[in-house]
């Protein structure tokens, strides 16, 4: 328990310092922005200084994720919780994960007899955009996006899971997958699934990941029908 509290403390601290952080790089970025879109007008496009200025906009982009992701990071998990139809947050968020890619296939498989357990939809639909993107980015090359949602047979409560077809993961990567920070991709910020695991926490449910030595990824949420979280210290 003591270790614990130490961990929460720990997490409390980088939250806040995520928060700081991004406030602080929020601002220059907005001007670098406004000026890389004077700088376009100026800029001949078949010009070799256009490719530079390509560059910049794409590493701005990539600053701006990061900021967005420490902000969802940093904010203190005071969810607000109301029974929402889970399946209208699992479509908004496949949705935006898979649009444009024209070489993933979703396959659906929303069981009517999901019990509607208690979200903050906003944090909810964070964490299956999260786990959706993820699903997205491990098929380069294309493949098959399940989405299933259930009834929990052990527990009242509901089950949702996003299976990919994708490379996998390697058991001795598991634990660390959901450590702020952690990522394998080149442009990866390794918030998702931190946010993905405090996004469950502050639900009182759990996530549990297979991947079978063949390949392929199943990350399964279990969300409880009367959450019992734990208090919030501080
Ligand atoms: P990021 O996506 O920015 O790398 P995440 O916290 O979302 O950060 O994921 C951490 C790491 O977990 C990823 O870099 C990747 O190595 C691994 N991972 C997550 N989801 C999958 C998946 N569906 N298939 C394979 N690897 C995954
Ligand atoms: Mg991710």
């Amino acid at each position: 328990a003591q270790r614990q509290l130490v961990e929460h403390e720990r997490l409390a601290a980088l939250g806040e310092l995520s928060a700081v952080v991004a406030h602080e790089v929020r601002n220059p970025l907005g001007a670098i922005f406004n000026a890389l879109a004077t700088l376009r007008r100026f800029v001949e496009p078949a010009a070799p200084s256009n490719t530079l200025v390509t560059i910049l906009e794409e590493e701005a982009n990539r600053l701006n994720r990061l900021v967005d992701d420490l902000l969802d990071f940093a904010r203190p998990p005071a969810p607000e919780l109301y029974p929402v139809p889970l399946s209208r947050l699992l479509e908004e968020a496949v949705r935006t994960a898979t649009s444009g890619q024209s070489r993933i296939r979703v396959e659906w498989a929303l069981q009517p007899d999901v019990p509607p357990v208690p979200v903050d939809e906003r944090m909810m639909r964070q964490a299956f955009l999260n786990l959706a993107l993820n699903a997205v980015q491990a098929m380069p090359q294309g493949g098959t996006l399940r989405v299933t949602a259930h009834r929990c047979s052990e527990s009242p409560g509901a089950i949702v899971e996003f299976t990919d077809t994708g490379s996998g993961i390697p058991p001795e990567l598991r634990e660390r997958l959901f450590k702020p920070f952690f990522t394998t991709k080149a442009t990866g910020t390794g918030l998702g699934l931190a946010i993905v695991q405090r996004t469950l926490d502050a639900h009182g449910g759990h996530i549990l990941i297979e991947s079978p030595p063949g390949g392929g990824t199943t990350f399964r949420l279990v969300l409880p029908l009367l959450p019992q979280v734990e208090a919030q210290a501080g």
